[in-house]
């Protein structure tokens, strides 16, 4: 049974797995079209198209920036950019300083506390420069100050908790815009996780589009069924794209895998076809 993969993690942010790993193992899982969406960087795509073309999968350039609306942290995630685009790079690579800024300032506050760690050693163990709260957390459970990563953000690292520092984010709108300025779509990863402060979704979601949002992430390996059916009578509504994906991460989220998520997603790949029709690259 031949299925999507439209929201998968690689070495280049915060996955354990390089792409090249990442396409096998969607091929090993039946996936027959995938996107590689690293957090506000776009450089594993070419060794992800190489090993795609190997294997014969289809890989889609793509990408997943954080942006911040109000007190909301809302994740956009953008297909068939122009991943060469120099503009581009240049505000990835300004979000990722500004990240860079941020993880020795969480580190300073967990040393606060009593915590024998540095970020150094965050910094090997992460194997790149592209660092993020899972490698702390990592460094964490390797330290055995916490046993999982789960216990690591509920301590220490979730918004509010005391080694949280809050991250300098674009708002949304403009997070929309340069996906759109490089070619793409753009889609509101995982519904689930956006804190709504009082509002509805539907609320929300209809000034993303106002903005240009093109779809949503329906499919999504901890949406449940009733989750799901919601998302999708909401893009019914509003007229949008329906995606999916599974935030396959290697050992930072074990519990999930390539295509299959925790074990029942099936993400049809009769999606991709309104993708490309939208994209206009049928
Ligand atoms: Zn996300
Ligand atoms: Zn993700």
């Amino acid at each position: 049974m031949s299925r999507l993969d439209l929201h998968l993690h690689t070495t280049h942010s915060d996955g354990s797995c390089t792409p090249t790993e990442v396409v096998s193992l969607a091929h090993q899982a039946g996936v027959t079209a995938l996107a590689i969406t690293d957090h506000d960087i776009m450089t594993g795509i070419p060794d992800a198209i190489t090993a795609g073309e190997q294997c014969g999968i289809e890989v889609i350039p793509g990408v997943e920036i954080s942006s911040m609306m109000g007190q909301s942290e809302l994740h956009i995630l953008g297909y068939f950019l122009d991943w060469q685009d120099p503009v581009l790079s240049e505000r990835f690579q300004t979000l990722r300083e500004s990240r860079h800024r941020r993880n020795p300032q969480i580190i300073e506050r967990l040393q606060a506390l009593g915590i024998d760690i540095t970020y150094d050693e965050v910094r090997a163990l992460a194997g790149s420069d592209s660092v993020g709260r899972p490698h702390i957390a990592r460094a964490l459970i390797v330290k055995q100050v916490v046993s999982s990563a789960k216990e690591a953000f509920d301590r220490f690292l979730a918004d509010g908790k005391p080694a949280y520092v809050p991250r300098e984010l674009p708002h949304p709108a403009d997070a929309i815009q340069w996906i759109k300025e490089a070619g793409g779509l753009a889609v509101l990863a995982h519904p689930t996780w956006v804190k709504l402060a009082g509002r509805s979704l539907i609320e929300l979601v209809r000034e993303l589009k106002a903005a240009g949002l093109d779809g949503v992430e329906v499919y999504y390996s901890t949406h449940a069924a009733r989750h799901t059916r919601e998302y999708l009578s909401l893009t019914q509504q509003l007229g949008l794209l329906v995606t999916g994906g599974s935030d396959f991460h290697g050992i930072t989220k074990p519990d999930i895998d390539v295509g299959i998520g925790k074990g029942t997603l099936h993400i049809p790949t009769s999606l991709l076809t309104k993708m490309k029709a939208a994209v206009g690259r049928m």
